[in-house]
């Protein structure tokens, strides 16, 4: 028998949740930073938020948040992050799946930020439907170096040896794969279109097996909803930019009587 995915019970209070991905927060791009603290301070507040991967931009291990560093911008960016968040979940419980970004976030980091951090897939139960949540990358299955770097980097193995490097170099090892990736999306062109996208029938597979109708999921930075026959579907997430013309920053607001619906905020 296949294992059944984690299940979140919203308490019966709830009555609206709002989910976000791909913020891809960084201290180079303060308008994005903005618009993200210009929502956190927002009003009405969901009596919950899910992050569904890539709110940070690199994360190379909670120690980025210890005391010392003070002249590294970075560090100092991160640390503000933290301490935002801490304020927001505070009030508003706050649930973070890691996305292919931050999957480094551990549990010192999530408790610095007041997050609770979700397994990838967690069926959410709320408004009197099951909603599966995910990043969403390990459904891009066309991409297969992704998916062996994925399985390379999500092994204990690696984590370890990778975490057990003194901080500047892990932060050196993250600009070389970042400056790769970005060497590999010229290669393919600015037409996010031709990026490996979620499999549909891998995402019918997991709905069947969460028995949920609908997946959420950030990612492949190409909002949009796409039937899966059988009547499923995913609901693909904005990502964030809001320095683009036009600005991109969005939220999905799920209520109680079972609705979703998009929310923007720039
Ligand atoms: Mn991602």
């Amino acid at each position: 028998m296949t294992e059944r995915f984690p299940e979140l019970v919203a308490p019966a209070p709830w009555r609206s949740v709002e989910l976000i991905s791909d913020l891809h927060l960084q201290a180079g791009d303060a308008a994005t930073h903005g618009a993200w603290l210009a929502y956190l301070a927002r009003t009405p507040r969901p009596d919950a938020l899910f992050i569904l991967g890539d709110l940070f931009e690199v994360w190379v291990g909670d120690d980025l948040l210890a005391d010392g560093g003070d002249d590294d911008p970075d560090r100092h960016f991160w640390r503000g992050c933290a301490r935002a968040l801490r304020n927001f979940s505070a009030h508003t419980p706050t649930f973070f799946i890691a996305g292919n970004r931050d999957f480094l976030l551990g549990p010192e980091g999530l408790s610095a930020c007041g997050m609770t951090g979700l397994h990838d897939p967690t069926v959410l139960v709320f408004g009197g439907r099951r909603w599966l949540l995910s990043h969403g990358d390990a459904l891009c299955l066309a991409d297969t170096d992704y998916q062996a770097f994925r399985a390379q980097v999500r092994s204990t193995d690696w984590q370890r040896d990778f975490l057990s490097r003194p901080l500047a170099e892990r932060q050196d090892m993250a600009r070389e794969l970042r400056a790769r990736s970005e060497a590999r999306k010229r290669t393919l062109g600015p037409d996010p279109s031709l990026w490996a996208d979620v499999d549909g029938a891998a995402a019918s597979d997991w709905l069947a097996r969460a028995d949920a109708a609908t997946l959420i999921h950030g990612h492949t930075h190409r909002p949009g909803e796409h039937a899966l026959g059988q009547g499923r579907q995913r609901i693909v997430l904005s990502d964030w930019h809001a320095g683009a013309r036009p600005p991109r920053a969005e939220a999905l607001r799920l209520s109680a009587d079972g609705g979703a619906r998009r929310v923007a905020l720039a």
